[in-house]
């Protein structure tokens, strides 16, 4: 998609703190992030949100959450805890419409998160 910043890292137009990729999918450091882990886990196929996922997406969305497991090992946060987040559409404070995973972790994560 040419307009989508995600887009643009995943063909490398724009720089970013890649921590994993495979075929599927690419991880990268939040560029603002909101806990001492934060990273963003991506499709490299362009899909604007959870509302746009289809059932021929299920592999793919299968790859998001294992990787959220890979990451989470690579960076030590697995046994201690961590989270990971869609954010979809206005209300769940999306601000890229091209669907990724938050995984946050290194501090202790309130609930309900606000
Ligand atoms: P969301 O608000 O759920 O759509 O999340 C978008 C996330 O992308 C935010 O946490 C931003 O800080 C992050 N972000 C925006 N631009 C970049 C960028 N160029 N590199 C890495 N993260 C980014
Ligand atoms: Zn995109």
């Amino acid at each position: 998609m040419d307009n989508c910043l995600f887009c643009k890292i995943i063909k490398g137009e724009i720089p970013a703190n890649k921590v994993y990729e495979n075929e599927h999918v690419l991880a990268f450091r939040d560029i603002d992030p909101k806990a001492p882990i934060h990273i963003l886990v991506i499709p490299k196929k362009h899909i604007k949100s959870i509302n746009e996922l289809n059932s021929s997406d299920k592999f793919l969305a299968g790859e998001l959450i294992l990787a959220s497991k890979k990451i989470a090992i690579d960076e030590g946060i697995n046994l201690k805890g961590f989270r990971t987040i869609f954010n979809t559409n206005d209300d769940g404070g999306q601000t890229v419409y091209h669907i990724h995973m938050h995984i946050m972790g290194g501090r202790q994560m309130k609930w309900p998160p606000g």
